[in-house]
């Protein structure tokens, strides 16, 4: 279930008390935590690695998230983000600050106040609550206070800060999220595939979603470059264009030695690549025969029918060319669809 569902359904529980318990129970429909409990009892129902202590107080927390790194503006701060603020002057016993945790996008309601939406545990609410805020921040949207009740003029000024803690454990080999690593499926030895060299656009080297990486953790002769204006290379372009033709085994025959071409990036940043460079269009060109869809549905970009991931591509290409040989190619396809439901998984819980 997305945490946000979930806060919603404990702000809904009949059973609720603010004590230093730190108890909470979907099952039960039982809540009994303080502000910072609530924090540490969440990381048993979503799958995260919290970076606290279970002892952990408001005030720690934020000392320790003023160190990792916290975000101090509001520009910075996206749903899910711990808010957090801390007393100045920290008492023996009782609150030490406050947490709680964003709900919606920071909407602006002039200069320097901006309204949220948090989930919250207080004792004035004798439990949880899905309310509204008021952050304030300088003219640069650096947060300098808060205004707990939009119905009182009451402006705390204070440091408050934000910070990312819904995070998933990541894999120490690739420094992904677990959700997304591929480590224990890629193959112990890469292996040789038709000779590749994807021209890709430069931005897409860093999205967390590119497809290319995978090809690259399978595929021995593969080349990746970065760039909108591609180098003159001998080879032949696997893209739709004016002139290309149906690729078939047939129609491939005559270019089984080439290096495959091609272009990645969003459909219409790999026409620009195209576009850009007009040796391309003096290469002998494919494109694919009508496929089932694409499996690739996470990226906003697979709107256009026919589009497909540039390993999709790749992978279909090798099917048509080296028919016969589909068990071999089919780790690349295992790979991609392992990547996405990860993918999907993610999104599911923190949207
Ligand atoms: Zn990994």
């Amino acid at each position: 279930m997305p945490l946000s569902n979930v806060l919603r359904e404990i702000s809904q529980f009949t059973h609720q008390s603010f004590s230093r318990e730190r108890i909470l129970s979907l099952e039960n429909k039982n809540l009994s935590t303080d502000c910072s409990g609530v924090i540490h009892c969440l990381k048993d129902i979503i799958p995260i690695k919290s970076p606290f202590p279970h002892s952990f107080k408001a005030s720690d927390i934020f000392d320790f998230c003023l160190e990792e790194g916290a975000k101090e503006n509001i520009f910075n701060l996206r749903k899910n983000d711990l808010i957090i603020w801390k007393k100045q002057i920290i008492p023996k016993s009782g609150d030490t600050g406050h947490i709680c945790i964003l709900m919606s996008r920071p909407i602006k309601l002039d200069e320097s106040h901006w309204r949220v939406q948090v989930f919250e545990v207080s004792k004035g609410a004798s439990g949880s609550t899905i309310r509204d805020i008021t952050l304030i921040t300088e003219k640069d949207g650096v947060l300098t206070g808060v205004q707990w009740h939009p119905n009182t003029k009451k402006v705390k000024k204070t440091k408050v800060i934000g910070f990312n803690y819904f995070k998933t454990p990541t894999c120490r080999h690739c420094m992904r999220s677990t959700f997304l690593c591929l480590c224990d499926h890629l193959p112990k030895i890469k292996i040789d595939f038709h000779p590749l060299v994807i021209l890709r656009q430069p931005q897409e080297a860093n999205h967390p979603h590119n497809s290319v990486d995978i090809i690259k953790h399978v595929q021995t002769r593969i080349e990746v470059i970065d760039t909108i204006k591609a180098p003159e290379i001998e080879g032949v372009l696997l893209y739709p264009s004016p002139h290309s033709i149906t690729l078939s085994k047939e129609s491939f025959e005559p270019y089984l030695n080439k290096k495959l071409i091609l272009l990645d990036g969003t459909w219409r940043k790999a026409n620009k690549i195209y576009l850009l460079n007009n040796h391309l269009k003096d290469l002998p060109s494919f494109h694919l025969p009508p496929l089932p869809p694409s499996i690739y549905r996470v990226r906003k970009f697979v709107k256009k029918k026919n589009s497909l991931s540039t390993l999709e591509a790749y992978y279909h290409f090798l099917n048509i060319i080296y028919e016969g040989e589909e068990d071999k190619h089919e780790i690349l396809i295992e790979l991609f669809k392992k990547r996405i439901e990860g993918e999907i998984k993610l999104r599911n819980l923190f949207g």
